[in-house]
């Protein structure tokens, strides 16, 4: 679904991806895990063209976003191409980034209303089941402001997942909740997983990673460390930077 081939991505002299590659098939859950300011936002980032990449390539089912010239400079295909493929991807923040002033089910039907032009006739009932399936439907007519964190976040889900996406990325969208919250959305998360939604997921978790993660990759410094089914990752991780952070966070 994603292929993303020695990706590089510097702020000035800062260079924050050095060389990550990472293939995600279709139905599969990846975990990446990685120390504060490792790259993981900046990776995630980098594969819906929020950021722009500096050198790889990155292919979304199977489609060029962007790939390197003779210079080995990665070029993105036409405007209009890359929004096109970015809409494959959903995209879920830590910090929900739900409009204050509209409503739940303003929220969700926003985007499939005006970049998809679907009516509203046909995405409300579309609306309500998401907003059902993320256990929100009796919140419809609530603005972001009354609900909680956990409510805020499921809702920032079933947003993304009104546009029909094809994977999912989320960067800790738990980190800025707490614990009981945090578990609520995992739910969430995990009931996506069961339906074999791609999932590329940036997480503290490491109960997430280990149970619902098919695949756990490490990131430090700018760089894709290792990456293994998750059993064997947290039973035999390999390098010695994967074991010095597994031991410090378990
Ligand atoms: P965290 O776990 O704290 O979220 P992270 O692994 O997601 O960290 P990134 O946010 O990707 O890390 O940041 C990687 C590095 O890139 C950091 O050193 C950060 O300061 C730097 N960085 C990120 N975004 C920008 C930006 N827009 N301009 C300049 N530097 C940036
Ligand atoms: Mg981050």
């Amino acid at each position: 679904m994603i292929q993303a081939q020695g990706v590089g991505k510097s702020f000035g002299a800062h260079r924050v991806l050095n060389q990550v590659s990472l293939d995600l098939a279709q139905g599969e859950v990846v975990a990446v895990i990685g120390p504060s300011g490792s790259g993981k936002s900046t990776f995630l980032r980098c594969l819906n063209h929020l950021e722009t990449i500096d050198e790889g390539s990155v292919q979304v089912e199977g489609e060029s976003l962007a790939a390197p010239d003779a210079s080995g400079r990665s070029v993105y295909v036409p405007e209009r191409e890359v929004r096109r493929i970015c809409r494959k991807m959903g995209m879920v923040f830590q910090s929900f980034n739900l409009f204050p002033h509209m409503t739940v089910l303003q929220n969700i039907i926003e985007a499939p209303m005006t970049v998809k032009g679907l009516s509203r006739e046909e995405i409300i009932p579309k609306a309500e089941r998401l907003l059902d399936k993320v256990g929100l439907l009796t919140k419809r007519d609530n603005y972001p402001g009354r609900l909680s964190g956990g409510q805020k976040q499921r809702v920032a889900i079933a947003r993304a997942l009104a546009m029909e996406p094809e994977i999912m990325l989320f960067d800790e969208p738990t980190s800025a909740l707490d614990p009981e919250l945090t578990v609520e959305v995992l739910h969430t998360m995990r009931e996506l997983a069961r339906e074999h939604m791609t999932m590329l997921v940036v997480t503290h978790e490491m109960g997430f990673a280990r149970e619902v993660a098919n695949r756990v990759a490490f990131m430090d410094q700018g760089q894709l460390i290792e990456i293994a089914p998750s059993a064997d990752f947290f039973a035999n991780p390999q390098h010695e930077r994967t074991q010095a952070f597994l031991r410090q966070m378990l």
